[in-house]
């Protein structure tokens, strides 16, 4: 039977969103035993976290070691049982593929900045490999000769979002939550500095609790008659373009520093992407798609040759800062943000579950998780 909402429903905890994040914490409360009601405007999954490349690659894009590098590689270490479990769930296989990924450099300038980060990799007790222009090309024949030398990383892996979604939808059903489609939250109501309700476009659902995982969308919940101050989040625009390569002309997800490849287990490659602040529009592009095509045959000239599948864009969440927004609402009871999580939320998906799931159930959470609470800003 479809899950609905009229006027009168109630819940333990309602969510706002069935995008990855949403759909990751609804499984993951279901397994705690809470009544959970997901809210999904459109239908599940279908903004940027079916727009997403899939990539879990936290080491390849880190810049230094931080609080965001940890949770990200707890994160992606959370996977292998991730996958594991989700598979025992529902029969759903997120094809989490652990080839590994490289990373490319072109010039002289690129091959020190990679030896950089090699070092300070190696020296923070993380896993990377430095190859030869040579092992590189050994590894992947494919490759353009042009190159200078790359990065491995052996642990940075890539999962098929697309088929996450479905089984992240399967398991948080099976387990008991209700995923309610076609049902947009308007504002939430809040009593005395309590969640009360959550006013949908079907009706109100009572609840005490009430996370707001809407990605792109989070500053267009109203609170009340009040919204949430000044802007949170910003949509980032990311297109997409989707090759047909049948043999594969890659094995490992490759990154340079303008673009990326990432073959797909039934032949299809995907080659990514821009970063254009554009408001809500999903439109794509002959200007991004050239620029997307210039940086995928830099990477691997053959792909010039490949049948074109299909291209799209979607609406990466960015916070003021740039990090996600993980926690529990400092000035509402009730209320929790699991939102802003840019270009990393189908890797952050199973630590965005569990650090709110543990706040919900009153367990103690990681301590560098802190450093990603809705406290860092002046909000609701
Ligand atoms: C081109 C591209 C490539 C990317 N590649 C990667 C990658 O390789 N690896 C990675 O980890 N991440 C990647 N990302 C980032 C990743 O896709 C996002 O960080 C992630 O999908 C965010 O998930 P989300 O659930 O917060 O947002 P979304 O998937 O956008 O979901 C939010 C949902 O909330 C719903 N919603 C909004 N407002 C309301 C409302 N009022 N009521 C009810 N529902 C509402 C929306 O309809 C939507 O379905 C990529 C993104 C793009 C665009």
């Amino acid at each position: 039977m479809k899950d609905v909402v009229t006027n009168g429903s109630k819940a333990d905890v309602v969510i706002i969103g069935g995008g990855v994040i949403g759909l990751s914490i609804a499984r993951e409360l279901a397994r705690r035993k809470l009544d959970v009601l997901l809210l999904e405007r459109g239908r599940f999954g279908a903004e940027a976290s079916a727009a997403a490349a899939g990539m879990l690659a936290p080491q390849a894009e880190a810049d230094r070691d931080d609080d965001f590098l940890r949770l990200a590689c707890a994160s992606r270490d959370l996977y292998p049982e991730f996958a594991q479990t989700l598979y025992e769930e529902t029969g759903i296989d997120i094809e989490l593929d652990r080839t590994g990924t490289l990373y490319l450099a072109f010039t002289e300038e690129e091959a020190r900045e990679l030896e950089k980060r090699y070092r300070w990799q190696k020296s923070a007790g993380l896993e990377v490999e430095i190859l030869s222009a040579a092992e590189a090309l050994s590894l992947e024949p494919k490759l353009s000769p042009e190159i200078q030398a790359a990065l491995r990383f052996p642990r940075d892996w890539q999962v098929e979002n697309r088929r996450l979604i479905g089984a992240l939808v399967c398991a948080a059903q099976k387990l008991g939550a209700r995923l309610c489609a076609d049902v947009e939250a308007t504002s939430i109501k809040i009593e005395g500095k309590r969640v009360e309700a959550v006013e949908t476009s079907t009706g109100r659902v009572h609840a005490a609790m009430a996370i707001i995982a809407c990605g792109a969308w989070t500053d267009l919940i109203r609170f009340g008659e009040g919204d949430l101050g000044e802007p949170l989040i910003r949509p980032v625009r990311g297109q997409m373009l989707c090759l047909e390569a049948r043999p594969p002309i890659v094995r490992h997800v490759v990154y340079s520093l303008r673009g990326y490849l990432v073959p797909r287990r039934d032949g299809r490659l995907l080659a990514g992407s821009t970063i254009e602040r554009v408001g809500f529009d999903k439109s794509v592009t002959v200007h991004g798609l050239r620029e997307i095509i210039d940086h995928a045959l830099e990477i691997a000239p053959e792909a010039a040759a490949l049948p074109v599948r299909d291209s799209w864009a979607g609406l990466r969440p960015q916070t003021r800062d740039g990090w996600p927004l993980i926690g529990a609402s400092e000035a509402i009871e009730g209320l929790f943000y699991a939102t802003g999580h840019y270009r990393n939320g189908i890797l952050l998906a199973p630590i965005t579950g569990k650090i709110i799931g543990s706040l919900i159930c009153g367990e103690e959470p990681q301590s560098f998780t802190e450093r990603f609470t809705p406290a860092r800003f002046k909000i609701k």
